[in-house]
């Protein structure tokens, strides 16, 4: 990198050593390079001024020009704002300053003419414009970003300090403008030229101060191309090293066991999506190298079958398997599954999780060490160090969201040779996200569900049809149904929201009284037995209502409830509205989901529950949400750095991303080492990526 670059910040013009303490801080800005790439949030056109008589309400960002007066400082002290008045012999408009007021009183100059920019809003009739951008119509920097003007994400303490968008402006244009500036380019020119990308100077020019709205397009489709191609050049390398170096376990044998649940224990056809994700899976295991394979299939498309499957090829071939899930209600039923389904075969299933006493425990690892245990289930104790496998074959994680990073890469140290993984996932995750959180794992997709089942049916009620709704689960219980009540408890320790449950269930005892009815409850403040036993209870059958919060959420399957009412459906994010809904219609009935809200709904949130009654497709809410929410929001991907995108956008650029991806692949395919001449370039700033992004081992 040219090391002008590297110049620490505090010695660019402008900037010094308080601004440059500001600047590190504030925006983790320590040098020209993290200015430079410190982009504009958006940029303005300002290439219309507009008179003061024609603002009007709703209007964007706008500029006008006029003179300054009666600029004084009003207001209590420490709740002080500084105000002027904005004339141009159409009328006059207000200007507000809460911050900042010092530096920003000592720069104007009252009787002069500025030409100001911002949004204006109305307040009884009159117009005003808070934090307006002042500029002298005079200045000839002013003039040169007239057209397209970046606007720049400061905080809050560097405008009480001066430090606001318009002096970053100046401070990336002294840069851009310094005769040392130049930056190299990254990518090789004929993918360059190929792909039509502008070259990387102009496009980082560009980006901060674009003559016009095409160059600007230009920069920003080139700048987010490098950005995904490098992602994904780096998690293909990483595929590419696991299949050709990394030795893996070779399941050769289709054996007794397999044929014999195929053929005498399956208690149903399997579907044919289930089909081929087990041939997949199949085809993995026996090339000798180590599989790591996502499984996405929506809420009760049967992954738990395949799973089962899958660990019985590993111990065909003599070796062992594991299943993880994210909670011990989960644990304990896969236990229960995995145990009645393989009841009439020779194979020994355990569980393993917090609660295990020490001796159960103590046999736990000497029938793992010594082979005997073929099957082990359970919670995170399961990679606790303690536990030794014998020849750990298959290890499979349930669920996978719950489970961050770190611990899913632990399990590959179980082995001289690492296990197979399959990841199984009901969180449908969208193409972009996958591409890019598991680009470097291969893909299943159960997108079949199995026959017979009746899609859920989902209705939007306010509170105030409660009673109604009472007299339907009543109904809905005397067919023999079962009813689920969730609550939002997200924060289990707030003590609100737990007396909103409480009181919750409360109300319903009185509405279903005992002994007719049976009312469950279930919450993250029950100790584990408790948990467990109510749990139970509602699995059986002895209960018919279970008031929950979202600890229900993943994996529980009870076929008989095929009711949901999800109290203050508007507290919940869509992909979590999904995974709970997922609950019922596992059945042969007809399911339904009752999404309950007070009448004060945000626009989004009206989006989102109306987007739960529109669709059942997991993919198509995953999408959705991505879109509403943002990558950064959604359930167990905020922790991975490799969505901390700087200019790309996983929602909105999947074309790009899936060029990137397909290129980033060419390249490897001509060159896995990036050895040739062409690629030389890329192979040094490939390298300096690799030691500075921030980046979460995936799996
Ligand atoms: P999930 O994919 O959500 O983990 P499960 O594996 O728990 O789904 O399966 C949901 C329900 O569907 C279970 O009761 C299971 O026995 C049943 N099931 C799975 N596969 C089939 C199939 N091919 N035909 C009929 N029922 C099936
Ligand atoms: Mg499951």
């Amino acid at each position: 990198m040219n090391p002008f670059l590297n110049t620490p910040i505090e010695y660019l013009k402008g900037v010094g050593p308080a601004r440059g303490e500001l600047l590190k801080k504030e925006l983790q800005i320590f040098t020209f390079n993290d200015l430079l790439f410190h982009f504009p949030y958006r940029h303005i056109d300002r290439s219309k001024t507009y008179k003061i008589n024609e603002i009007g309400a709703d209007m964007p960002y706008i500029q006008i020009k006029g003179i300054l007066s009666n600029l004084r400082t009003v207001g209590p002290i420490g709740q002080q704002r500084l105000v002027a008045e904005l004339h141009d012999g159409t009328g006059t408009i207000e200007l507000v300053w809460f911050q900042g007021h010092k530096w920003v009183k000592e720069a104007l100059k009252p009787s002069k003419v500025y030409l100001v920019f911002g949004k204006p809003s109305e307040f009884n009739g009159s117009y005003s414009i808070i934090h307006p951008n002042m500029d002298d119509p005079d200045d000839i920097e002013t003039k040169k970003y007239l057209h397209i003007m970046p606007l720049y994400s400061v905080t809050e303490k560097m405008r009480a300090r001066g430090l606001d968008s318009r002096v970053m402006m100046k401070l990336v244009n002294t840069l851009l403008l310094d005769t040392r500036f130049s930056v190299e380019e990254n990518l090789p020119e004929p993918l360059c030229v190929q792909q039509k990308l502008m070259n990387r100077q102009h496009a980082l020019q560009s980006i901060h101060f674009p003559q016009n709205v095409t160059e600007l397009a230009n920069a920003e489709y080139r700048l987010k191309f490098e950005e995904f191609f490098f992602i994904q050049l780096r998690l293909l390398r990483f595929k590419m090293k696991r299949t050709q170096l990394v030795n893996g376990i070779k399941l050769e044998y289709i054996g007794k066991l397999f044929n014999a649940f195929y053929n005498d224990c399956l208690p149903f056809e399997l579907t044919n999506a289930q089909k081929k994700v087990i041939k997949e899976i199949r085809i993995d295991v026996k090339k000798g190298i180590q599989m790591n394979r996502l499984v996405q299939g929506d809420v009760g498309s049967g992954k738990t079958v395949v799973a089962l499957m899958s660990m019985l090829m590993a111990i065909d071939n003599g070796y062992q398997a594991c299943m993880m899930a994210p909670t011990e209600i989960l644990a304990t039923q896969h236990l229960e599954t995995v145990t009645h389904l393989l009841k009439k075969l020779p194979v020994t299933v355990k569980l393993l999780r917090g609660a295990t006493g020490a001796k159960e425990r103590r046999i736990i690892h000497e029938q793992l060490e010594s082979g005997e245990l073929d099957i082990l289930i359970g919670t995170h104790a399961l990679i606790e160090s303690k536990v030794k496998f014998k020849n750990l074959g298959m290890a499979i994680i349930d669920e996978q969201h719950r489970f961050g990073v770190e611990q899913r890469s632990k399990l590959w140290q179980k082995n001289k040779f690492p296990p197979h993984v399959l990841v199984m996932t009901a969180t449908p995750i969208p193409r972009t996200l996958a591409m890019t959180l598991y680009g470097d794992l291969d893909t299943s997709v159960i997108d079949e569900m199995p026959a017979g089942r009746k899609p859920i049916q989902t209705l939007m009620r306010y509170d105030s049809s409660r009673l109604a709704i009472f007299g339907f689960l009543k109904n809905e219980i005397a067919k023999g149904r079962q009813v689920y009540i969730v609550y939002p408890l997200i924060e289990e320790s707030e003590t609100l929201t737990f007396k909103n449950l409480v009181e919750g269930y409360e109300s319903i005892c009185k509405e279903f009284p005992e002994p007719k009815y049976q009312v469950s409850i279930l919450h993250g403040r029950l100790k584990a037995k408790e948990k467990a036993f109510e749990m139970n209870r509602f699995v059986k059958g002895e209960t018919q209502i279970m008031v929950a919060t979202t600890v229900i959420e993943v994996g529980v399957n009870i076929p008989n409830a095929s009711v949901m009412v999800i109290e203050s459906a508007q507290k919940f994010g869509l992909s979590q509205l999904h995974q709970l809904r997922g609950r019922v219609g596992r059945g042969a009935d007809q399911s339904y989901c009752i999404l309950m809200s007070d009448m004060k709904l945000t626009t989004e949130a009206k989006q989102r529950l109306k987007a739960m009654c529109e669709t059942n497709d997991g993919f198509k809410i995953a999408e959705m949400d991505l879109k509403l929410r943002g990558p950064g929001e959604l359930e167990g991907t905020a922790q991975s750095g490799i969505l901390d995108l700087k200019i790309a956008d996983l929602a909105k650029d999947t074309n790009i991303l899936v060029l990137a991806r397909q290129t980033a692949q060419e390249v490897l395919n001509e060159d896995p080492e990036l050895k040739l001449e062409q690629n030389k370039l890329l192979a040094y700033h490939y390298a300096l990526y690799r030691k500075t992004a921030k980046w979460g081992r995936i799996s």
